[in-house]
């Protein structure tokens, strides 16, 4: 068991971060925990080449680049960060949280959850066979491996929005070609599709 800690944030994404940062401004004891092996969250992981209209005070930055932002923003306060480590059972006990994880456990007076949708996890394509398509991507970690190749991108709402960012980032790439399959364009919002 760890020793006793004011806050415990379970999800290292964008809430869990700035709830962190908040907690230092209010000097309390506060530690992060992650089941995956970075911080950020669904920015970090799902579409840290995306760009980001709707954060207060910034027009316009990248899923990576706000990730790095609130990162930076902890930077001067002691902040423990478990990663790789998942948040299995909290427990109420007299002397505060028990929290068991896939690691071991931490004691916490009070717990926050923002664990966003939960651990990320892809619903796969409906079709027979496809966990044997190894270029069935999810979601795009690093664009530049499309350099070369033709790209099919199929979804709607945000997905297809994703995939229309990625189409005109792929453009810049030598060698690409991509066709799009999607759902009709009302699915995403008016300001995102001005600004593709
Ligand atoms: C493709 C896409 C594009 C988007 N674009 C935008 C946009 O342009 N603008 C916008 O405002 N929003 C956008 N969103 C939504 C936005 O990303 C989410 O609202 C935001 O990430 C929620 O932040 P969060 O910190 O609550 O959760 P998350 O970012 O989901 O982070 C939760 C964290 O909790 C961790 N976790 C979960 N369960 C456990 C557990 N049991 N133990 C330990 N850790 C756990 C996860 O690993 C994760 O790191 C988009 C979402 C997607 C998928």
């Amino acid at each position: 068991m760890s020793q006793l800690y004011d806050i415990t944030i379970v999800g290292g994404g964008p809430v869990g971060l700035f709830a962190a940062f908040y907690a230092h401004l209010r000097q309390a004891k506060v530690q992060i925990i992650d089941s995956l092996p970075q911080l950020g969250g669904q920015p970090a992981i799902l579409y840290p080449e995306k760009e980001i209209l709707d954060v207060p005070g910034f027009p316009n930055l990248t899923g990576e680049e706000l990730t790095n932002r609130l990162i930076e923003q902890l930077n001067g306060f002691d902040t423990p960060i478990h990663l790789n480590e998942t948040v299995l059972e909290i427990e109420k006990q007299e002397e505060g949280f028990v929290i068991t994880t896939s690691k071991g456990s931490h004691l916490s007076k009070t717990v926050i959850i923002a664990m966003g949708g939960g651990a990320f996890k892809p619903r796969p394509l409906e079709l027979e066979g496809v966990e044997g398509y190894e270029n069935i991507h999810y979601h795009v970690s690093n664009i530049q491996q499309y350099s070369g190749k033709k790209v099919t991108i199929l979804g709607g709402g945000t997905q297809l929005l994703i995939g229309l960012w990625l189409l005109k980032k792929l453009r810049q790439l030598p060698l690409f070609t991509a066709e799009i399959i999607s759902a009709p364009w009302n699915t995403v919002s008016k300001p995102y599709r001005n600004h593709l």
